[in-house]
């Protein structure tokens, strides 16, 4: 297809728009312009330019009677989209051009726009990474959500200790967006249900209105652009005029306060079972409409219902969108008058679902009371669902069981494909959560393992190390990553290994100026940067890092004359606000970092920092300029990480465990590119089964119970021997985790890296053959996966 409406704009074509927006659309003359209105007339002239191939886009797919993808996720962590634009559209030259020439800075313009923040972490992002595939593979797609008001809080630290502020992105006006009062839809909670003529109809007690938000999401060059549609929650009733003419002045906007609470905020929380109305209500909300929506444009072009999935494929992103399965059926069934049993195989054939967990705290369950309350049709479908399936397959797997709704059960009864985001767990989704339903239905479970969007984890975050890419192997790998194996030729070139590790330099020199900026610390920028950033949980181990850093510590103290390669060990992660024991982890690792950055014996060698507030735009300040990838999760219980792969990409070989998508990095860049250490999915299960094994494994270590007296004792808590009573407790009595039994193997793990470190090309060597062997890991590889596999989609070219 050739490349239309991105004709070559100039720096003085986008400098008169930026200036027109900047009088038309914001009401200002340059004069009296704020950084503010810069931004968001810089933000307008862009969007222009995305406007014509999303036009087109969506023209084509119309007049081809093309299938389009639904993607239907709770979250999309987007980030900044000023640079994916430009980038995307091959304007960063103009861009950066036509502000200067406005006598504007434009880093700092760039740096104004706030984070998209519309999720919590891995599950989020990897929505925004496969909305930037689907566009660039020009696949006709929307992604469905929530356009929550307040996306994820903000993380501060008082004293060491997590503090949450709410979020305010839209305070501002959304330069992307494109308002759609006109996509509105009913959407309607509890009531009853009732049976006339062999008609059941659900009378409902309440009904909100949704309301369409777009954003338009254009791929590589310009070439195709697809549609983020995000619902707002309205009330129906605007105001209550009766109530404010009584003098009821905060009755009378009851009724908006109400609707609005639906989209208010994005729950903190994707690692545990949120037993609230309000987030079953949120999920259906978002559910519904677009459900909806997909149904118009369906119907709008004549087709017949029983053809639904030659021209729909629905992707649940993990079970919040589950209710999807029965909303269908009660659509189909219900208002258009098909048999149940027909509208049940009519939906599956359209849905497949991603699971994102074994966790068995984060499998979403409701109580069946509250369930049936908030949705008594979709209870009824759901049992009459339940019923077929128990019938035909003669499983005694129940969806709903022991007074609960189960959400994954039902997703995969429901779903004609459900995959697992890695080999590994894709594997142990077969064999643990969804064993029995396995056995019902074979070859159901397939594997599409993550990726990341190169354009924004490479090209446009590092662009040091893209210019190397570049000048080596030329270009082409933005869209064919699997390119990156040419570097592969150059590994043994002294001039290019140089190259390498200046661009590593340059980025690690750039995260040392915005830490002394913006965070007031001085890092030493020849120590490695030993990286771990993610969300704080149990299972992914911070504590064990930081364990791991006070031996270290310990160690230099008892010989600081020793042969010690210098680390600055940066952490980055929220903590769900009421999650305890990961809050106690964060406020260990600042008295830590407190305690050690301020000890003249080792200061040089090792520093601990923790800059607040880890979201998109950070995470792609400290990728590109990491050493050191740290992977530690307990094996079995990361699902596949995304994080692991953005750092190895970007040169950081991986210190880790057998875990998730760990397993295929190490497999693709090389075993001898991967530090490796812990016990393996199976070994971990097994120890569980020995009772006493974290106490052992401690009386086993001096040097993990020197570290573990030290923080009982006080000495990173001013003498404090409470403070990390629950820590200690949680690591002595249960260590699910297996902290203990991993700690040693960790450390000796780590001293293999100071070692290799020591040899500045060796190291290089192994940094670069991290970035060449991650081909495999781009979310276009993914996204072709589940065209083929799940959605029998093709590429509209
Ligand atoms: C990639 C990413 C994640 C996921 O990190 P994991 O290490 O895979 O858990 C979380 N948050 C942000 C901001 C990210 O960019």
């Amino acid at each position: 297809m050739r490349a239309q409406n991105n004709p070559a704009t100039s720096a003085q074509d986008l400098q008169a728009d930026i200036l027109k927006h900047l009088n038309t659309s914001l009401g200002k003359d340059a004069r009296h312009a704020t950084l503010y209105d810069w931004r968001m007339s810089l933000s307008l002239a862009l969007r222009d330019r995305v406007v014509g191939p999303w036009f087109d886009s969506t023209r084509k797919t119309y007049e081809g009677k093309h299938k389009r993808v639904y993607y239907l996720s709770m979250e999309f962590l987007i980030g900044r989209l000023i640079e994916d634009v430009t980038i995307n559209l091959n304007l960063e030259e103009p861009a950066r051009e036509a502000i200067a020439a406005l006598g504007q800075d434009y880093d700092q313009v760039v740096k104004d726009e706030p984070d998209a923040a519309l999720g919590n972490g891995g599950l989020g992002r990897l929505a925004a990474c496969f909305m930037d595939s689907l566009s660039t593979l020009a696949i006709p797609a929307y992604g469905y959500g929530i356009r929550y008001e307040h996306g994820l809080f903000e993380q501060h630290f008082e004293n060491g200790q997590q503090i949450e502020t709410p979020e305010g992105w839209l305070t501002q006006r959304h330069a992307w967006e494109f308002e759609r009062p006109e996509v509105s839809y009913h959407i309607h909670f509890g009531g009853h249900v009732s049976e006339t003529d062999g008609k059941t109809v659900w009378h409902p007690a309440e009904t909100i209105v949704a309301s369409a938000y777009d954003t338009p999401t254009v791929g590589w060059q310009g070439k195709w652009a697809n549609t983020l549609r995000l619902w707002a929650a309205k009330p129906i009733k605007l105001f209550d005029l009766e109530a404010f003419n009584r003098g009821d002045y905060v009755g009378a906007n009851a009724p908006e306060r109400l609707a609005r609470t639906i989209s208010r905020v994005l729950y903190p929380d994707d690692t545990t079972e949120v037993g609230k109305e309000l987030r079953l209500k949120q999920e259906y909300f978002f559910t519904a409409a677009s459900i909806k929506d997909v149904l118009r444009r369906f119907l709008s072009e004549g087709h017949d219902l029983k053809q639904l999935h030659d021209h729909v494929a629905i992707q649940l992103n993990d079970t919040h969108p589950a209710i999807a399965g029965p909303e269908l059926v009660r659509i189909l069934a219900d208002e258009h008058g098909l048999d149940l049993d027909e509208a049940i195989e009519i939906a599956r054939n359209c849905l497949g679902y991603t699971n994102h967990t074994l966790l068995p705290e984060a499998l979403e369950r409701w109580p069946e009371g509250l369930f049936a309350r908030v949705l008594p049709r979709h209870f009824h479908i759901i049992a009459h669902i339940q019923d077929r399936h128990l019938a035909a397959t003669g499983s005694d797997v129940r969806i709903i069981d022991h007074g609960n709704v189960n959400m994954g059960e039902l997703a995969f009864v429901m779903a004609h494909r459900v995959n697992g985001v890695s080999a590994l767990h894709s594997d142990l989704v077969k064999t643990t959560v969804f064993a029995d339903l396995n056995k019902a239905y074979p070859n159901r479970i397939i594997n599409q393992t993550n990726g990341v969007t190169p354009r924004r984890w490479l090209y446009s975050c590092n662009p040091a190390l893209r210019g190397l890419i570049n000048d080596t192997i030329g270009t082409g790998w933005q869209t064919d990553l699997g390119k990156l194996s040419d570097l592969n030729a150059h590994l043994g070139d002294a001039a290019f290994l140089e190259a390498y590790r200046h661009a590593k330099s340059d980025n690690k020199d750039r995260l040392a100026q915005w830490l002394k900026a913006k965070h007031d610390v001085t890092i030493n920028t020849q120590a490695m940067f030993d990286i771990q950033i993610k969300r704080i949980h149990e299972y992914k181990r911070q504590h064990m890092n930081i364990l791991e850093t006070i031996a270290l510590w310990n160690d230099i103290r008892d010989n600081p004359n020793g042969n010690w390669t210098p680390r600055v060990k940066i952490f980055g992660g929220k903590a769900a606000p009421g999650y305890m024991l990961a809050k106690s982890i964060i406020r260990l690792i600042n008295d830590v970092a407190t305690t050690i950055n301020n000890d003249p014996v080792t200061r040089d060698l090792l520093q601990v920092v923790y800059p607040e507030n880890y979201n998109v735009t950070m995470a792609e300040i400290l990728i590109p300029a990491s050493d050191l990838s740290e992977q530690i999760s307990t094996a079995g219980k990361e699902a596949s990480g995304t994080g692991n792969m953005k750092l190895s990409l970007n040169g950081s070989p991986t210190i880790g465990t057998l875990d998730g998508a760990n397993v295929e990095i190490r497999e693709h860049v090389g075993a001898e590119n991967f530090f490796l250490f812990g016990l393996t999915a199976d070994q971990a299960e097994a120890t569980r089964n020995h009772h006493g094994y974290a106490r052992r494994a401690i009386e086993a270590s001096p040097r993990l119970s020197r570290v573990l007296g030290q923080i009982a004792e006080g000495v990173f808590s001013g003498g404090d021997r409470h403070r990390y009573s629950d820590i200690l407790h949680n690591l002595y009595e249960h260590d699910y985790f297996l902290v203990t039994c991993d700690f040693d193997e960790y450390y000796d793990a780590q001293r293999q890296v100071d070692a290799a470190y020591a040899d500045p090309t060796g190291w290089a060597r192994m940094a670069a053959a991290n970035t060449a062997g991650m081909g495999w890991f781009s979310s276009d590889r993914t996204i072709r996966g589940y065209a083929d596999d799940i959605w029998s989609i093709k590429s509209v070219w």
